[in-house]
């Protein structure tokens, strides 16, 4: 039996709630973690179409890339949208999840899809997030150190770009002395005691900090274990906005122009003037990636590809870089996808379907 949180945890080991920004509103939004799961419908938008899409295909948890409640609810009687859908959802018993900031942070998220979408190879986070990643430090008696070292590693620790199991190590003496109370692994209570160890040093992410410090305590031998957990300012290239990768081959312009038409199947694109240069460096941003229009520029980007701009922002380009806007939902819209394939790896006792009803709230006329 599969219940809503076996698929919530799944869902946070590709991306972590503690990823998103702090004005979201990422997580089970509506439902019991411990229900059992008949079936997720995975959706852009969780409408109040949705949820009946949902009811009639008989899944109880839908998975939304934007969630549907925001800001808080003071009431609930049904007088917008998001009242409504809501109250409908709660009363046909259907959960309600929502991976969003999280899961565009994420290396296999929302923007390496919108690449893999353009073919583009080598992509990565263009605007990595600092202050997540932390240095522990600890001191284990030499014989226990591999044991100590690959628990840690198991937990998660240790791994910097694509390596793993990274660490750095120094002999030295510990010393300690137990007292009343005290059951010492090594030594005897009331005597001062110096024991060959190592000190240990590796690097994490911040939100593994409990699973690994679970790990030390239960791999060290030692009953009180010594250790430092400190922050680091350094780059998490692992985790951040936007994407940037680049095309087998250059294309001009308008081949180019046409190319993200057909990968996007878009009906229209607004763009900054051309220039005549030939594109081969792609910037990417689902949703509104205004804010990383420098990070575009100053990593070379021929083009960013993105949506919300507005009039006055589209200035900006400068003829330094040639700005997409393909629309909200037209960039985000593969999210189903991403997140489908995903579940699709790890669950197949219930049906995982893509929300056939179009949310897009902007028409072309
Ligand atoms: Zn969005």
């Amino acid at each position: 039996m599969i219940l809503i949180k076996d698929i919530t945890n799944y869902m946070e080991r590709l991306a972590p709630l503690s990823l998103q920004e702090s004005y979201d509103n990422a997580g089970l939004i509506v439902g019991d973690p411990s229900e059992e799961v008949k079936g997720i419908l995975c959706t852009l938008d969780c409408t109040e179409a949705v949820v009946e899409e949902a009811i009639q295909s008989g899944c109880n948890l839908i998975i939304a890339h934007h969630p549907i409640v925001f800001k808080g609810l003071k009431k609930l009687n049904g007088k917008n949208y998001v009242e409504r859908v809501v109250i409908k959802a709660i009363k046909n018993d259907i959960a309600i999840y929502a991976s969003h900031t999280n899961l565009d942070h994420v290396e296999g998220g929302v923007n390496f899809k919108i690449a893999e979408k353009l073919g583009l190879q080598n992509v990565r986070i263009l605007q990595p997030k600092k202050n997540l990643l932390k240095k522990l430090v600890t001191f284990v008696p030499v014989e226990h150190g591999q044991k100590v070292l690959d628990a840690l590693y198991e937990a998660g620790a240790g791994q910097i770009g694509d390596y793993k199991n990274c660490s750095f190590r120094v002999e030295g003496t510990g010393t300690f002395r137990p007292t009343g109370g005290a059951n010492p692994f090594i030594g005897t209570v009331g005597q001062d005691e110096e024991v060959k160890e190592f000190r240990i040093e590796v690097i994490l992410q911040a939100h593994q900090e409990y699973m690994i410090l679970s790990a030390l305590k239960k791999a060290h031998p030692y009953e009180e274990v010594a250790y430092y957990l400190s922050n680091l300012e350094n780059d998490l290239a692992q985790v951040g906005a936007g994407a940037i990768g680049s095309l087998d081959e250059a294309l001009d312009e308008s081949s180019f122009l046409q190319y993200l038409k057909d990968a996007m199947a878009l009906s229209t694109i607004r763009h900054t003037p051309l220039s005549g240069k030939k594109i081969q460096k792609v910037a990417v941003c689902g949703g509104a990636g205004g804010f990383l229009l420098n990070d575009a520029i100053r990593q070379g980007a021929d083009v960013f590809v993105t949506a919300d701009y507005k009039y006055h922002e589209f200035f900006d380009a400068e003829n330094k870089i040639i700005i997409c806007d393909i629309g909200h939902y037209e960039s985000e819209v593969y999210t189903k996808e991403l997140i489908i394939s995903y579940l699709s790896e790890k669950f197949s006792n219930f049906a995982i379907l893509k929300s056939q009803v179009n949310t897009n709230p902007v028409q072309y006329f």
